[in-house]
């Protein structure tokens, strides 16, 4: 009970010491979401739309983000503009900020939350797929957050990165997936240091994500593992309240804090719990 009761003071202190929200900042602010066709991007890009920010959306299908792009309009987007671009490109990521920057005339959120397919599955040994997903997955967050970095200094600007709870803790079916994401939360927490200490006006937003209802996501665990799935639309909000508040850590749902808290107290009790978590016939 102390246990469970300690750890309900941190929730409570940690939210009463919140900053707080304010939606008017987000009129007119200038934002690209990535990934931004389905999922939780899509949702990313109709709450900044309902906030009546200027958008820029990206992904490879360019009919859907069309479509998006319209629906962001008739939400209250002051602009929508789309752009299809493939993160598994050498050059496509930086396309996607000059873009960005040329349309806007400048950039006050970076918001990287795309990711390639990736099976959920035992690993068997498919390093060129790790290669590949880690150019989507990571490699196009770098230089992508490099390109944009100059603008965003100039307009006291945010980095916001979508992560999940599988880059802090392990768990199998994921290896290529979840390194990409522990490869994200290492740079960008560095990343944080050295413009924190350099005093620089850029703020980081990790966040940490644990299952949410999008349609990829569920598709690979519906048969597998018995979790409970959060909304992508909630997730959204979530997101864009860390980025324009400029805290450093998002984790949603609520128990992706405890799991991260408490994983390394008991680590034969964790493990044993993730392991059998899954419904896994050798
Ligand atoms: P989705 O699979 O629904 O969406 C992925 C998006 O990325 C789509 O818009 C897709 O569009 C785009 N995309 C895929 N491949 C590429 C590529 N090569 N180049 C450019 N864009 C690409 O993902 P979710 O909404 O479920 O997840 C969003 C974020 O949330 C991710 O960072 C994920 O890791 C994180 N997260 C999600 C969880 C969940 O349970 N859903 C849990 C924890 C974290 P298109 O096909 O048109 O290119």
């Amino acid at each position: 009970t102390k246990i469970i009761m300690a750890i309900c003071v941190v929730l409570i202190a940690v939210k009463w010491t919140a900053p707080r929200f304010d939606e008017e900042s987000l009129r007119g602010a200038r934002v690209v979401v990535t990934g931004a066709s389905t999922g939780i991007g899509e949702q990313l890009a109709y709450h900044y739309a309902r906030f009546g920010a200027q958008i820029v959306i990206t992904a490879r299908r360019e009919k859907v983000l069309q479509q998006v792009a319209e629906k962001c309009l008739s939400l209250g987007a002051q602009k929508a503009l789309y752009i299809a671009a493939d993160m598994s490109s050498e050059s496509d990521p930086e396309k996607v900020v000059d873009f960005a920057l040329e349309k806007l005339g400048g950039l006050d959120y970076l918001v990287l939350n795309h990711i390639g397919p990736s099976p959920f599955t035992v690993w068997q040994g498919d390093v060129e797929h790790t290669k590949w997903l880690m150019q989507v997955n990571f490699f196009s967050y770098i230089q992508m957050a490099w390109r944009a970095l100059p603008s965003l200094e100039q307009s006291n600007g945010s980095l916001v990165i979508v992560s999940s709870l599988l880059g802090k803790t392990t768990s199998p079916f994921v290896a290529p997936y979840s390194s990409t994401k522990s490869a994200l939360n290492g740079f960008f927490g560095s990343l944080y240091h050295e413009l924190a200490m350099k005093k620089s006006n850029v703020s980081v937003s990790l966040c940490t994500l644990g299952l949410i209802d999008t349609e990829a996501a569920m598709d690979k665990v519906r048969e597998v593992v018995n979790l409970p799935a959060y909304p992508a639309t909630d997730a959204a909000l979530n997101i864009i309240i860390i980025g324009a508040t400029r805290q450093l850590e998002l984790y949603y749902p609520w128990y992706t804090y405890i799991i991260v808290v408490t994983k390394d107290w008991f680590p034969s009790i964790t493990n044993y719990i993730v392991q059998n978590s899954y419904n896994y016939i050798p």
